[in-house]
């Protein structure tokens, strides 16, 4: 089937209207009539080839909802009219030991990421959810059980919300916890909405005044701009945890000094370029770590939907058109965005 989508056809040239083909629905295939895409930071590194290896033409988007259109006869998790989520894999080995602990994600045989990965597919390799339609295999498709009214502001939790989730599982944020979150983006507004809900006294770092009081609304305890040195200075020593999800660049000697003994900072932000090495007695006295986290396994997606129905929480989102993708890229650059651009999928059509 031929439908239209938005990408690139290389690293340097503007999105554009594309037309694509998906699939025909195999028997444990859903295809999927996306209703909202949202934009991630990793879809503007992609594009622009900041990672290296992408493959063209490029459609990205990994944070897809919308409604069943059609399922394979060995389908048994849906049926036509389900609405449904597709986050950043569509398929994995299912054999190795990540696959059997339900973290495709770090699956040794090589998850299928929703974009840029090989397929047998045409053109052979996956196009993402800036497009009208989609077919994955039925594991890899989420159950949405928010209410039909939310859908647009669902979207950014099948990569924002659980790639701040599974860190902030794993690490144990709850009662009792202090659990920073560095950088008031996408994930970053995910990150402090989740941490709160799940009871850590939690904290965010920003590097932008102007969102000192908008943390606060997000559910933030406190808010420090982390410019600002004496604020910092008051918190040494007393993180147990730090999620990271800075998208640039930059110094992380600042934010170590505040973890506490055994304190971990976990990095999920992926910027083009490292960060300058850390100062190694930051680290040594302490004990403190530094993690890293990608995104997270297809059972823990589904408890952190499941987890956001129940307690009402979706993304912040501002709506935008598919002809508006090169303005909000340009203003997500600038950290303008509160706090995720959603495409609405009806107008690739136009
Ligand atoms: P985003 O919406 O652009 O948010 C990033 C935030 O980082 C900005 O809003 C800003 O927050 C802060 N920031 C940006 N530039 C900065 C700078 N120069 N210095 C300090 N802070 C800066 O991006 P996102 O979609 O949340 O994604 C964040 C990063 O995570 C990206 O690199 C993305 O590729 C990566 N990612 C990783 C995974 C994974 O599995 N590990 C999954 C998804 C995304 P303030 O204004 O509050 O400072
Ligand atoms: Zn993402
Ligand atoms: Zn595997």
């Amino acid at each position: 089937m031929t439908v239209k989508a938005l990408g690139a056809l290389a690293a340097n040239k503007p999105m554009e209207s594309l037309e694509i083909t998906r699939r025909a629905v195999g028997a444990h295939d859903v295809a999927i009539k996306i209703a909202f895409c949202g934009v991630c930071h990793s879809d503007l590194h992609m594009v622009r080839d900041e990672w290296g290896g992408a493959i063209y033409p490029s459609v990205p988007g990994h944070e897809i909802v919308g409604h069943v259109t059609a399922v394979g006869d060995h389908v048994s998790k849906f049926k036509v009219g389900d609405t449904v989520g597709v986050g950043c894999m569509v398929d994995s080995c299912r054999e190795c030991a990540s696959c059997h602990d339900g973290l495709e994600q770090y699956c040794t045989g090589g998850m299928t990421q929703t974009y840029n990965s090989p397929t047998a597919d045409a053109p052979g390799h996956t196009l993402g959810g800036y497009s009208q339609s989609i077919v994955v295999d039925e594991n890899f498709v989420l159950r949405v059980t928010h209410d039909e009214k939310d859908l647009a502001a669902v979207a950014p939790l099948l990569c924002a919300g659980i790639t701040t989730w599974s860190p902030l599982r794993h690490w144990n944020a709850g009662p009792g916890k202090k659990v920073g979150i560095v950088g008031i983006g996408g994930l970053g507004h995910m990150g402090v909405k989740l941490a709160a809900a799940l009871g850590a006294h939690t904290v965010a770092f920003t590097t932008s005044e102007s969102k000192r009081e908008a943390a606060l609304a997000l559910g933030a305890h406190e808010v420090i701009v982390s410019k600002n040195e004496e604020e910092m200075a008051a918190h040494a020593g007393s993180f147990d945890f730090i999620l990271n999800t800075v998208a640039a660049t930059h110094n992380l000697d600042p934010f170590i000094g505040l973890l506490a003994r055994d304190g971990t900072m976990c990095l999920v932000g992926a910027p083009e370029h490292p960060h300058p090495s850390p100062t190694v007695f930051n680290l040594i006295f302490g004990r403190r770590s530094i993690a890293g986290s990608l995104i997270g396994g297809i059972a823990e997606t589904q408890e952190m939907l499941d987890f956001c129905g129940e307690h009402g929480i979706t993304s912040d989102i501002e709506m935008i058109a598919a002809n508006q993708i090169e303005d909000a890229f340009a203003r997500m650059l600038k950290g303008d965005v509160r706090y995720r651009f959603v495409i609405d999928s009806a107008t690739l059509a136009g």
